[in-house]
């Protein structure tokens, strides 16, 4: 028998957060999840749900307020699925976030003792995201755009995400207020008809370069010239805008097509000393002052001396490979998607790297095969997807036993099961650092240091 049913009001007392950053309460040893309810809150709820072991409930109204609890700053903060804890003051939001590491290291990962350091959080975490991604659509008329609300395709209306740049406020509401005057219908997703779909708008936080894609269903722009010399007109400092065409009847954003309307094809940024290369497509990450600061740590860890042969398993566009191929011996990288590959490549040439080799495939066959081939690896690195480590991977560490490993990581959870994994096949974990690169939502990066057998 369940402690409550649908439909009860009852005063709870919230302890904890999930990690997507829902209250929890506990009725009996019964868990209630509580969107917008902060721990040591004593809440009003309305149960709207329970299953067999838990529930979820509404919240009616804040009896004894947390003392973290700030009044989040964005007007659609409550329906927009964007950034989950602007309700958290930013020292809370930190706070919850160590704690999500410590907690997974302790009870996942079976290591208590495991130094788990203060998280690196932002000076000013506003404004950070260097990409924005904006739907386009129409309400009773009216053109809209903003952002999607929480699990929707429905288009919470803004002229402001303020953990976006200002650049990208000011395509967003400039073309949102000019689309019917230059005859550009935005893109309705029932009817699968209109033209505009999504903005958006890439800028580089070191070079201040700003890149503007306009994803339209087809290839003709009306007034084109009027929407180039607006965007030039607002946003001085643009380098680039570019047309994608993606006539699909899809949620994926980006299709085929790429033109570049005016400027150049591409922006350019830099993290710490190396540069980058970015075009419409290019997958990049999206906070570079702290992958910096993760990035750092990460090449840290590697404690290396220049005579090091390096993996960067997971490597995207390389980002981490170029980091260490400034400190390394020699870098290899591997990555699934083949055009990020390409990116990868592309970057080490623009900074001159001799010393690095890029390979398109999945981690776990073609780090098993370049051993084969009888290459040695001293230091690898990891940065894999939320769902860690494919377990043939980390096979083939233990197996092959690189002197050092480093783990940076999205989500503790798999974090702390693959170090498990690792510390039963002879290593040692010997610190933790997590690290803030979204501020205001849930998301942790954390990256850990291994070494063998000490
Ligand atoms: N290290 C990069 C990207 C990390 S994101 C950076 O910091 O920018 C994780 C990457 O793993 C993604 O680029 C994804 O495409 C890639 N990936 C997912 N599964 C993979 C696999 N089995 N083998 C290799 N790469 C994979």
């Amino acid at each position: 028998m369940k402690p409550v049913q649908k439909n009860d009001r009852l005063n709870v007392y919230v302890e904890d957060l999930t990690h997507e950053g829902a209250g929890v309460a506990k009725i009996d040893g019964y868990p209630l999840f509580i969107h917008g309810a902060l721990p040591g809150e004593e809440v009003e709820v309305h149960v709207v749900k329970t299953l067999k072991s838990y529930g979820f409930a509404k919240l009616l109204d804040i009896k004894l307020s947390s003392p973290f609890r700030v009044t989040a700053p964005c007007p659609v903060f409550d329906v927009c699925g964007g950034c989950q804890m602007q309700h958290l003051s930013y020292d809370g939001q930190l706070a919850f976030k160590e704690k999500l590491v410590r907690d997974a290291m302790a009870r996942l990962g079976k290591l208590p003792d495991v130094p788990v350091h203060a998280i690196k959080g932002m000076d000013n975490p506003w404004r950070y995201r260097n990409k924005s991604q904006i739907p386009f659509g129409e309400r009773d008329g009216e053109t809209i755009a903003g952002f999607y609300r929480t699990r929707s395709h429905d288009i919470a209306d803004t002229d402001t995400c303020i953990i976006q740049s200002e650049e990208a406020d000011i395509v967003m509401r400039e073309l949102k207020h000019q689309l019917h005057a230059f005859g550009i219908q935005p893109y309705d997703e029932t009817a699968h008809s209109g033209l505009l779909r999504h903005v958006v708008v890439r800028k580089g936080r070191a070079t201040g370069e700003v890149m503007v894609v306009l994803v339209t269903r087809k290839k003709k722009l009306p007034q084109q010239e009027a929407v180039i010399a607006l965007i030039r007109n607002q946003v001085p400092n643009v380098k680039s805008i570019v047309q994608n065409v993606n006539p699909g009847k899809t949620n994926v954003i980006f299709g085929d097509e790429t033109v570049t309307l005016w400027g150049n094809d591409v922006i350019e940024d830099r993290i710490g000393d190396v540069r980058f290369e970015i075009s419409a497509r290019s997958f990049y990450q999206v906070n570079p002052d702290q992958t910096e600061v993760l990035y750092k740590q990460a090449l840290d860890y590697a404690q290396l001396n220049g005579d090091e042969t390096v993996i960067d398993a997971y490597c995207g566009i390389g980002t981490i490979s170029l980091f260490l191929a400034q400190k390394a011996k020699a870098v290899m990288g591997v990555e699934i998607v083949p055009q990020a590959i390409e990116d990868a490549k592309r970057n080490a040439q623009l900074n001159g790297f001799t010393n690095t080799l890029f390979e398109a495939g999945p981690a776990e066959e073609v780090i098993p095969r370049w051993f084969k081939e009888g290459r040695k690896a001293d230091v690898l690195v990891v940065d894999p997807p939320r769902k860690g480590c494919d377990a043939h991977l980390l096979g083939t560490i233990l197996e092959q036993k690189p002197e050092r490993v480093v783990y940076v990581s999205c989500n503790p959870a798999t974090l702390a099961r693959d170090l498990r994994i690792l510390e039963d096949g002879g290593y040692r974990t010997r610190e933790v650092q997590p690290v803030d690169m979204f501020p205001q939502t849930t998301h942790v990066e954390a990256v850990a240091w291994l070494e063998l057998g000490m």
